[in-house]
């Protein structure tokens, strides 16, 4: 990599002269492995970006992916259709719970999210109720970098210089960390008292005012908060009670993260619309889905009259390429068993939550918390940088030999379904060597 291609790339979340100073270039990848340039084979305990569940390089979908390229390209879908965008939706909302019958296609979760939220937006209109306006997200959730996400995001950094466009108001995030410190699948504690937070909203802006709650069922970049338990259920009786829409963002969370194709199945509560993306096609294509409960597209699309009913869409909504990468997929999740293995109580993910809670006691790691195979380690800030010790870690690990996410002072682990108990035993190995290369 010569100095001109360096500077000519201004990378998407990254210190950009920090990474320019000392590139980590990825150059292949297979199953829980990334090579890198220097021909180091490094241990994906990240799914990528939350995204490759299959792990890499699945032969299925690539052939796939292949096989499309040669034989329809592209296909315009404002007007026009292409048969496998049909056959995907059907096959979507067979997996989906409740009436999430109606799929509207994306390239992205930041794409999603807006769609989602658009489609309540729309929903209220139809119906005649024009002043629900405002969303309600919640602190440190993660909802994309458009304009709709950063505006019911709840991660200063993300919008402190660009502003909140869209009405929005917060609640706080789920989780009394000390009260649940270390815990293993969901909190016990504080679910339903945190959940009725909602109801001081709904006292301030009225209930007339506010269009949809939107929440990540499992808070991933946000530093990896499970929902307590009953946290979500009384969030969705209180929507109802009060005419609210509730969006699942299940970006990171849908396709075998929780134990089932969607964490709303694993956590019993239905929402009116779920936005999902990056397991969709397992980070191979790009593409994001939202799903619509049949009532959203009755009042949308049924109740309009003749021509557009939704003045929205994308040139690459329902892209060949990234409908074949995502029909593969849904094949490789269905025939290797791996919703299951995202399973709580699954082997793996047993042995997983072993190893990883081992780390307590360990110098300088003030708490541990998983879901399944999705898990955040969080550590005291080292010394006068606040903020800064899970680069540190996540820096030490990688050469060590393994990808970790930073967030903060913890750091974060999705790693593809796939992993086998030998994985594991490295994670943990190199886990606590970089924790006592920093802690001592
Ligand atoms: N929503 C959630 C919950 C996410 O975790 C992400 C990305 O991490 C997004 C939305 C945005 O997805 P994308 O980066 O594909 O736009």
């Amino acid at each position: 990599m010569n100095t001109n291609e360096l500077a000519a790339h201004w990378m998407p979340f990254t210190p950009n002269k920090g990474f320019k100073a000392k590139p980590r270039m990825l150059t292949g990848a297979k199953g829980m492995y990334w090579t890198t340039d220097d021909r180091r084979q490094v241990l994906d305990m990240t799914a990528g970006l939350w995204c490759c569940n299959a792990g890499h390089g699945h032969p299925h979908i690539a052939e796939a992916i292949a096989q499309q390229a040669r034989t329809l390209d592209y296909a315009p879908c404002f007007g026009f259709g292409h048969p496998l965008s049909f056959e995907l939706s059907e096959r979507l909302a067979r997996l989906a719970p409740g009436n999430l019958n109606k799929v509207f296609y994306t390239n992205s979760g930041s794409e999603s999210v807006d769609t989602a939220m658009k489609m309540a937006l729309a929903y209220h209109q139809a119906r005649g109720h024009g002043g629900k306006q405002l969303f309600i997200g919640r602190e440190r959730g993660y909802h994309g970098v458009n304009f709709g996400g950063i505006s019911v995001g709840g991660i200063t950094n993300n919008h402190k210089a660009f502003g909140q466009w869209i009405p929005n108001d917060h609640l706080s995030h789920t989780q009394d960390l000390e009260l649940n410190a270390f815990s293993r699948g969901l909190p016990l504690h504080g679910g339903v008292e945190k959940a009725n937070e909602l109801e001081k909203l709904i006292k301030r802006h009225d209930a007339s005012r506010i269009a949809a709650v939107i929440i990540e069922p499992i808070t991933g970049a946000g530093g990896v908060l499970p929902p307590p338990l009953g946290y979500l259920k009384r969030i969705r009786e209180i929507c109802d009670q009060h005419g609210i829409l509730l969006i699942f963002d299940e970006v990171i969370c849908g396709f075998g993260r929780t134990g089932d194709v969607f964490a709303s199945q694993t956590f019993e509560v239905v929402p009116d619309i779920m936005t999902t993306a990056k397991g969709l096609t397992n980070g191979a294509a790009p593409m994001g889905a939202v799903l619509a409960g049949d009532h959203i597209y009755e009042a949308v699309v049924e109740g309009a009259g003749a021509g557009v009913e939704f003045f929205h869409g994308y040139t690459y909504s329902a892209h060949p390429l990234a409908c074949a990468a995502a029909m593969a997929t849904l094949d490789v999740y269905e025939q290797e068993g791996l919703y299951r293995r995202g399973a709580a109580d699954g082997d793996i993910s047993r042995y997983f939550e072993q190893g990883l809670h081992s780390l307590k006691g360990l110098p300088g790691v003030v708490d541990v918390r998983n879901y399944s195979l999705i898990a955040a380690v969080e550590f005291e800030p080292l010394s006068g940088q606040p903020g800064a010790t899970g680069g540190l870690i996540q820096t030490a690990a990688w050469e060590q030999g393994m990808m970790l996410r930073s967030l903060g002072d913890a750091i974060a682990m999705s790693p593809p379904l796939i992993i086998e108990k030998e994985h594991v035993d490295q994670t943990i190995g190199i886990l606590e060597c970089s924790i006592k290369q920093h802690f001592g």
